[in-house]
C-alpha cells in the first residue's frame, strides 16, 4: 500500500516512511491511496478476535512494508493487560438503554491517546533501528497528547522528545504527569500562550527545511498517520462487542466522539469507509464549536488562538481541527487542487463554505454534530453519578450530552470515554461536590514529585535555540 498527500504534490511513499512524518512536504496530510474494503464474511471472522489479533488483522493491510512477524510482535508488546488494565484493552460498558461507553482511557496516562501512542512508541523504535536513524520529536499538547507521547517514548532508543504545552493552561494532574518524568530523552517546554500557539511553533519549525533536516524533526501530533491507524482498531472492537451484547435488536450502531483535532473520529470515519457498518458518526464539541458549525451548516471557519475559549474540557479547546483535511479530501472526490485552495483559505483566515455538499456529508458519510457547554458537562456528570452510579470525565460528558440530544429511535450509540475523571478532579468536584475519585495505583502521589520544565516566551526561535542546545550537549 502506498501513501499520498491530500495536496497531491508529494511522491507516493511506503508506510514506514509516512510513520515518521508530520505534515507532507507539500503541506498536506498523508493518507492511503485507497482504504481496504472488508467484506461481511471477513467481518464475521474478525468478530471474536482478541484485541491484539484484531489490531494485527487491520494494521497489516496498511503497514504492508513491515515484516508481518515483527508487526505482530510490536502489537503483542503494546496491547497487554498490564498496560491497559484488562485483556479487552478498550472495554465497553452499558450506561443506559441504547447508550454505551467505550473505555479508551485505561492506559498509562488515563486518556484515549495512549491507545495509539503506546503502539507508536514501539513502531518508531523499530523503524528507526531498521533505518539506522535518530529522531527528534517535537509536539504541542493541550494536556493529553503530550503526556501520552512522553509515556510512550520515554527511554526509547534513538528518540529525543521536546513537548510544548501552554503555560498555566493545564490541570495540576496533567502538569504532574508530564513534568515529573525524569527520563533523559524527555524535555518539557511551557510556552506563554495558548495550545494553538504551541501548535503554530511546531508547524513553523517543521516548515524550516534546513532545521528540520539537521535535527531529524518528527512529530507525534494527531496528524500522524500511525496514530489514526491504531485508533481504527477500537471502532471494530467496540462494534463487535456491542452487537454481541445486543444481538436481538435491529437497531443500528452509531458512535459519538468528543472531538478537537478530528483525530479520533477520523479513525471512525476510516473504519466506516472500510465497510464497518457504522450508522452515524457524531462529532461532539465543547464551546470551541468550529466542527459543530461545519457539520451542521457546512461552513468551516477556524478561529485564532485568542478566540479559543479555555473550558473545563481543555483537551478539546481547539479551533483548527488538524485532521479535518483528510475527510475534506475524500469529500471533494480527491480533488487535491481544490483541497489546497480551501486550506490556503484557512491559513489566510477566511475559512471556507461547503454548504452545497452537506447532504453528502450527512447521508453518504454519516456525520452529525452537536455542542456541549460547561453547564451541560456539570449536569451530565451529576446525572450519571446520581442516577447511574457512573463517574465520567468532562470530555466524555460532552460526548454523552450530545449523544443523548441527537439520538434517534433506530440507533444504539457508543460514546467514546476519552479520559478518566481523576484527570479533571476540579470539574468533578464542581459538579457533584468533594467526593473521593478513584485513582489507579501508578498515578498516586505524582503531584509530590519534582517537576522538570523550561518556560519560554511564545516565539519559535526560542524553542529552536533550546532544541539546538540540548542536542549539541548530548
Ligand atoms: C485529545 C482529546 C480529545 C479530542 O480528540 P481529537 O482526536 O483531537 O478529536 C478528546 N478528549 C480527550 C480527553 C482528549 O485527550
Amino acid at each position: 500500500m502506498k501513501y499520498i498527500s491530500t495536496r497531491g504534490q508529494t511522491e507516493p511513499m511506503a508506510f514506514s516512511d509516512v510513520l515518521l512524518m508530520g505534515l507532507a512536504p507539500d503541506g498536506g496530510l498523508m493518507l492511503p491511496e485507497s482504504y481496504p474494503q472488508i467484506d461481511a464474511a471477513t467481518l464475521e471472522q474478525w468478530r471474536h478476535l482478541s484485541y491484539p489479533e484484531l489490531a494485527f488483522a487491520i494494521m497489516r493491510l496498511f503497514a504492508t512494508d513491515i515484516d508481518e512477524a515483527d508487526l505482530k510482535d510490536m502489537i503483542n508488546r503494546t496491547y497487554t493487560e498490564s498496560v491497559f488494565g484488562s485483556s479487552d484493552i478498550t472495554p465497553v460498558r452499558k450506561l443506559e438503554d441504547n447508550l454505551y461507553l467505550l473505555g479508551l482511557s485505561n492506559g498509562p496516562t488515563l486518556a484515549f491517546k495512549d491507545v495509539a501512542m503506546q503502539f507508536l512508541g514501539n513502531a518508531f523504535e523499530y523503524v528507526l533501528k531498521k533505518k539506522n536513524e535518530r529522531l527528534t520529536i517535537i509536539g504541542a499538547t493541550s494536556g493529553d497528547t503530550g503526556s501520552a507521547a512522553e509515556y510512550a517514548l520515554r527511554g526509547k532508543d534513538n528518540i529525543e522528545v521536546f513537548m510544548l504545552s501552554p503555560f498555566g493552561k493545564m490541570s495540576e494532574f496533567q502538569r504532574a504527569q508530564m513534568y515529573s518524568l525524569d527520563d533523559t530523552n524527555i524535555h518539557n517546554i511551557a510556552i506563554k500562550g495558548m495550545f494553538d500557539d504551541c501548535q503554530d511553533i511546531v508547524k513553523a519549525l517543521q516548515q524550516d527545511a534546513e532545521f528540520k533536516a539537521k535535527y531529524s524533526l518528527g512529530t507525534v501530533n494527531s496528524i500522524n498517520w500511525g496514530r489514526i491507524l491504531a485508533q481504527i482498531v477500537y471502532y471494530f472492537k467496540a462494534y463487535f462487542a456491542v452487537t454481541d451484547l445486543e444481538s436481538n435488536t435491529s437497531k443500528k450502531v452509531s458512535f459519538c466522539v468528543p472531538s478537537g483535532n478530528f483525530g479520533n473520529i477520523c479513525a471512525g470515519h476510516i473504519a466506516r469507509e472500510m465497510g464497518l457498518p457504522i450508522h452515524r458518526l457524531i462529532v461532539a464539541t465543547n464551546e470551541n464549536d468550529v466542527l459543530n458549525d461545519f457539520f451542521n451548516q457546512g461552513a468551516y471557519h477556524p478561529r485564532s488562538a485568542d478566540k479559543t475559549y479555555v473550558t473545563s474540557s481543555p483537551s478539546m479547546d481547539i479551533s483548527k481541527a488538524s485532521n479535518f483535511e483528510r475527510f475534506v479530501y475524500l469529500l471533494l472526490d480527491k480533488d487535491s487542487n481544490r483541497v489546497h485552495e480551501l486550506f490556503d483559505g484557512v491559513k489566510s483566515g477566511t475559512g471556507f463554505d461547503l454548504a452545497d455538499v452537506m447532504e453528502v456529508v450527512n447521508s453518504r458519510y454519516g456525520f452529525a454534530a452537536g455542542k456541549s457547554t460547561h453547564a451541560d458537562r456539570l449536569a451530565t456528570i451529576k446525572d450519571l453519578y446520581e442516577n447511574h452510579q457512573d463517574l465520567i470525565d468532562p470530555h466524555t460528558a460532552d460526548g454523552v450530552k450530545v449523544a443523548r440530544e441527537l439520538q434517534r429511535d433506530d440507533e444504539i450509540i457508543i460514546c467514546a470515554e476519552t479520559a478518566l475523571p481523576v484527570k479533571f478532579a476540579e470539574t468533578i468536584v464542581e459538579a457533584i461536590g468533594d467526593i473521593h475519585i478513584e485513582r489507579p495505583l501508578h498515578t498516586q502521589g505524582i503531584e509530590d514529585l519534582a517537576q522538570h520544565v523550561t518556560v519560554l516566551d511564545n516565539k519559535a526561535d526560542l524553542v529552536a535555540e533550546e532544541i539546538k542546545k540540548v542536542i549539541q550537549a548530548r
